[in-house]
């Protein structure tokens, strides 16, 4: 293997740059050329690829976003674009492929692999939503930021004795709000993986739990919504409308990609892009890097993608206990 490439692909996360920066280093490092793809397969698609020397990556271990650009590209789930995206690499001398996304990026990589190129995928994302990994890039960094914003929130929410409901991201997974929601003492935590979709009674539970809190002299309600159960602003009116308690919605939205990564997705980040590196040097290919019981390791693509997780029942139980 002489050149490899690393492209984002995906939603953005915060140290997708640290993860390029190490795959651009450990690359020279391990005596190869790496380029960098610019914004995911879209790009390879359109060959806008970039020779991505430790030079071009001084001074963005810190940068939020990615330096590559990130996109989705509907034309390369198609047999097709497929093929060309394999083309493409050859032509470019490309034979070794790091892939830092999420599991829609990884059927990407995976599809890569069986055309011949050595591909790699890193797990980058928000939302910890990867099976196969108990890490994933940006999810630490997107917690403590909805969770400055929830205690902003909360100051402002006490002195007007509001009830406040925080929507944060997450898509179809609860891990951001149930690490927020235990973070910031939250009174209820609503999470997809817990919701059998009767909202009517979700909210009544709220209702209940804050008038009984109201009694006892509680001056503020906080409830953390993942995306996906409920709408947060209607939900908000209901619940005032019941109570006669201000309650106010705020959807935290895409300030949670962004902002300067914490020290543990830089670290992180920088040991997957890395090990990445050191795999296609191993001549492996169709892998992804996970971390798993205090150690980075990788498996096979479809192993990965086949792979189911659940949200930790006790840690879900003590959230709530401890917002009783
Ligand atoms: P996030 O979880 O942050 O949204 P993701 O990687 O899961 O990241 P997707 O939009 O699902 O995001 O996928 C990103 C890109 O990966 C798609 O736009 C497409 O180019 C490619 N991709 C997704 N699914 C496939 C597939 N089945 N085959 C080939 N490529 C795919």
């Amino acid at each position: 293997i002489k050149t490899i490439g690393v492209l984002t692909s995906g939603g953005d996360a915060p140290a997708m740059n640290a993860a390029v920066r190490a795959v651009a280093r450990i690359g020279k490092e391990r005596g190869l050329k790496v380029k960098g793809i610019r914004k995911g397969y879209n790009g390879l698609l359109n060959e806008d690829i970039i020779d991505l020397t430790p030079t071009e990556t001084a001074d963005t271990i810190f940068r939020g976003g990615t330096i590559l650009f990130t996109a989705r590209c509907e034309e390369f789930k198609t047999e097709e674009g497929q093929k060309r995206g394999a083309e493409i690499c050859k032509a470019h001398g490309i034979d070794g492929l790091v892939v830092i996304g999420g599991d829609g990026s990884f059927q990407g990589a995976k599809k890569l692999a069986a055309l011949g190129i050595n591909t790699i995928a890193v797990p980058g994302t928000i939302d910890l939503d990867i099976a196969c990994t108990e890490y994933t890039i940006g999810f630490d960094t997107a917690v403590n930021t909805a969770m400055e914003a929830i205690d902003k929130i909360r100051d402002t929410s006490t002195s007007h004795e509001r009830c406040s409901i925080v929507e944060v991201m997450g898509r179809g997974a609860g891990y951001i709000a149930l690490w927020c929601g235990m973070a910031t003492g939250a009174e209820d935590i609503l999470i997809p993986e817990s919701f059998d979709g009767n909202l009517p009674k979700v909210e009544q539970q709220i209702i209940e739990h804050l008038l009984r809190n109201r009694a006892k002299g509680k001056t503020h309600h906080m409830v953390i919504n993942a995306e996906g159960v409920g709408h947060s602003y209607s939900m908000a009116k209901r619940i005032e409308s019941a109570t006669g308690i201000e309650t106010r919605a705020t959807i935290l939205g895409h300030m949670q990609r962004g902002g300067s990564p914490t020290a543990k997705d830089r670290v992180y980040a920088s040991m997957m892009g890395a090990y990445a590196v050191d795999l296609l040097c191993a001549g492996k290919t169709n892998r992804v890097v996970g971390y798993q019981n205090g150690r980075f390791m990788d498996m096979d693509i479809d192993e990965g993608l086949a792979m189911t997780k659940d949200i930790d029942e006790y840690q879900l139980q003590i959230a709530h206990l401890l917002g009783k």
